[in-house]
């Protein structure tokens, strides 16, 4: 595959961004190679500025549940762009979107929106902190929840990748309040409300996709609610990812476990920059200018990205098979490459969760990071080029998840399949 253009464009882009990149993740530097600077998306595929062609099993890592260019979404979009970009002022289609929410998730009674997942979930913590009055928080190795400096601790994918556990520019004192636990291992979150003055909340991703795709166990889940309520701490799951990606109805539904507040972000925005947190009626009452605890945004709930989010959330919510069919398509892709590793003797663990599939070169079931970071990534890394060669797009990372969109057929699951055979056959 000739990727010229995209290796020139990479070392110009380097010379005026750092690392050429406004995310770290998207510059391959855990698999070597140089990014693909892309011209376009066609439904399931994107499309590099050389005109190779991809199936895309990133999908802008998320959003895009229904692919590149779903029509309603586009044209919901330009309809909004045609009566102004950002007023700053109230709008119906943030109640519209507040409403549809709403009626989805049992968690949540009120919602406000943001503009990325990493704001949803530094306002939902510090909403927390507020109204709770206490100080701690408890969050997982290996559990990303965006950027910001208190949830900069073993982080997940993007700190797996460049070894680098925390960030240099964050103060010791501003984690100090952060404890830390494993991930699917009540005892290890007992020791953090033992050794804690008073714990806020504990946060999680329901369901992991930061370090590959992880599922928390539906017991360890209902622990923690019950850890939370003895202690008087709130719980908030982390959606941004697994929300309208796992299911319809949130991992609430499918874990049986309630928590307090809930973050989303990604499909919420159907591509566009949205995130949101929500949940209790009289947790979200102590939330600025209804409560003392403060937060705001001047892009905040932007008229052409709630469009984007209502033309992609009413989809999934008028389509509620959707998400069975989608899941069988990626369990058949899961299985082909679970048996294709077999058949030439390497281990590979794999996982599905409604749109998000996962795999791991490793021998042993991967309940935590720590598991996962066993994982062979130089067998990754070669795999991952292999596959881009041949033309499939995959995330650039061991520890990340992939998505199926309804743009992914039956046939393009059937493709990657006979690539990654081929791929396994001819390993060393
Ligand atoms: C992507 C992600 C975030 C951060 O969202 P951004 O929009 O990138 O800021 C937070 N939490 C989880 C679970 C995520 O997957």
């Amino acid at each position: 595959m000739n990727t010229q253009h995209s290796q020139e464009a990479f070392i110009q882009a380097q010379e005026l961004i750092p690392g050429g990149v406004n995310s770290p993740v998207r510059a391959f530097k855990s698999v070597g190679g140089t990014p693909l600077f892309i011209a376009r998306g066609e439904g399931g595929y994107l499309v590099d500025i050389d005109d190779n062609k991809y199936v895309d099993y990133v999908q802008s890592w998320g959003p895009l549940i229904f692919g590149h260019r779903d029509e309603s979404i586009e044209n919901a979009v330009i309809d909004a762009v045609k009566h102004g970009l950002s007023f700053g002022a109230p709008t119906l289609a943030e109640s519209e979107l507040a409403q549809l929410i709403i009626s989805i998730y049992d968690s949540i009674e009120k919602i406000r929106f943001v503009s990325s997942g990493t704001e949803a979930v530094m306002s939902a913590i510090r909403l927390a902190r507020g109204f709770t009055g206490r100080d701690d928080i408890v969050k997982f190795t290996g559990c990303y929840h965006g950027h910001s400096d208190a949830l900069l601790v073993q982080a997940g994918s993007g700190a797996a990748t460049f070894g680098t556990p925390s960030s240099p520019g964050v103060p010791a004192d501003f984690t100090k309040h952060t404890l830390l636990a494993e991930y699917n291992n009540i005892e290890s979150v007992r020791q953090c409300f033992t050794d804690s003055q008073g714990v806020a909340c504990v946060i999680i991703e329901p369901i992991a996709g930061n370090m590959g795709l992880v599922p928390a166990d539906k017991e360890f889940l209902a622990q923690l609610r019950t850890l939370c309520d003895e202690h008087g701490a709130l719980l908030i799951f982390d959606e941004v990812m697994s929300g309208f990606r796992a299911c319809l109805h949130g991992a609430e539904s499918i874990t049986g476990t309630t928590p307090d507040l809930v973050t989303l972000g990604k499909v919420i925005g159907g591509g566009m920059p949205v995130g949101a947190f929500g949940g209790r009626r009289d947790i979200m009452a102590m939330l600025s200018p209804e409560g003392g605890v403060y937060q705001a945004g001047t892009l905040s709930g932007n008229p052409v990205a709630m469009a984007a989010g209502l033309a992609s959330v009413s989809k999934l919510r008028n389509n509620p098979k959707l998400f069975g069919v989608l899941e069988t398509r990626a369990k058949r892709l899961m299985q082909g490459f679970a048996d294709a590793a077999k058949a030439h003797n390497i281990g590979l663990q794999t996982d599905v969760r409604g749109t998000m599939f996962g795999f791991f070169f490793s021998d042993d079931e991967v309940h935590n990071f720590a598991n996962a970071l066993k994982s062979d990534t130089a067998r990754f890394a070669k795999f991952h080029a292999a596959m881009l060669d041949a033309g499939f797009y995959f995330a650039c990372s061991q520890f990340e998840t992939g998505f199926i969109s309804t743009a992914t057929t039956d046939t393009m699951i059937e493709e990657t399949i006979a690539a990654a055979q081929k791929i396994f056959a001819a390993k060393d």
